[in-house]
């Protein structure tokens, strides 16, 4: 497909909107982004991870939540299905970083996107590896060729200064014996892993395993198929905080959004897509993103349904 008319089409359904959203400014350190910033890139699988991108699609930002999508592929990969005894696989219907629920829950979180299940699969990749914020790094790295990646350190203090919400969620999760490394240790790892900068090119070239089915940049298996379409199943469910069932509705991609800006999306067995617009909707999502991916979806009739 030629995908430059479907690329500008895209970036000019995203361009006017994205006055409508207020950029994050929660972690101080996020509040510096350009809320006009728009990016899109995708990759495509079917012509050799091809990628293809418009606006700034090469811009660095903070993929903050979008790490929670690799982790989980991460602990999967080791674990297989013994994570599921841990955190749940539902919908949240609640903020992402919901006290009430996790406690209402017994200290079992809905998903693997909530704050609370995110600080759970950080835990189990902490234990098997000895340094998880790392070992995602690396992982980033092959898949994308790209070894400048890393963690920005300014925006990982900003968000440990100002993080008592998660610092809270991580003790009640200790109280409820969910955790095995210490409180400290973990949210040191969780805050390094949402720090990483990378662009929508390496971002989509990082979720193309999820559209190949499991298969790492190089061939070698990281996840069975099933483990794969369970990733995007639950990316559909709980990937767009508490407005999934809007975005299905709208996009009809499994997806994951972060506060920094980013939106990763999947289209099983055709391509990965990244894009990027750092001002936020209500619940959290991209407000450029959401209209850009709703725009490729409505353009080339590309969903998963
Ligand atoms: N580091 C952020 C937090 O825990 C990530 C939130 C997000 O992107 O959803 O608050």
């Amino acid at each position: 497909m030629d995908y430059r008319t479907v690329l500008a089409e895209v970036a000019e359904a995203a361009g006017p909107v994205a006055s409508s959203g207020k950029v994050a400014d929660y972690i101080p350190a996020l509040a510096r982004a350009d809320p006009g910033a728009f990016g899109f890139a995708l990759c495509d699988i079917t012509d050799g991870g091809r990628v293809e991108g418009v606006g700034e699609w090469q811009a660095r930002f903070s993929i903050q939540s979008v790490s929670k999508v690799f982790t989980l592929a991460l602990v999967l990969a080791a674990d297989g299905d013994a994570l599921w005894q841990r955190v749940g696989k539902e919908p949240s219907g609640s903020p992402f970083n919901s006290l009430a629920q996790l406690e209402r829950d017994q200290g079992v979180p809905r998903n693997p996107f909530v704050n609370a299940g995110a600080l759970v699969v950080t835990d189990r990749l902490q234990t098997l590896t000895g340094d998880a914020s790392g070992t995602l790094r690396d992982f980033l790295r092959a898949e994308t060729g790209d070894h400048t990646i890393d963690f920005d350190r300014h925006v990982a203090a900003s968000e440990r200064r100002h993080g008592h919400r998660n610092a809270a969620l991580a003790h009640l999760l200790a109280d409820h014996g969910r955790l095995v490394n210490p409180v400290r240790t973990v949210l040191h790892h969780y805050t390094r892993q949402c720090s990483l900068t990378m662009t929508c090119q390496t971002l989509a070239l990082a979720a193309a395993f999820l559209a190949r089915h499991g298969l790492r940049a190089d061939t070698t298996r990281l996840l069975t198929r099933s483990e794969a379409k369970r990733i995007n199943a639950v990316m559909l469910v709980g990937g767009t905080y508490d407005s999934a069932g809007e975005f299905a509705h709208r996009v009809g991609l499994p997806a994951k959004s972060g506060v920094g800006g980013g939106i990763i999306a999947v289209i099983p067995g055709r391509c990965s897509l990244c894009t990027w617009g750092p001002a936020l909707d209500g619940h959290g999502n991209s407000v450029a993103g959401t209209a850009a991916l709703d725009a490729f979806t409505t353009l080339t009739g590309w969903s998963v349904f």
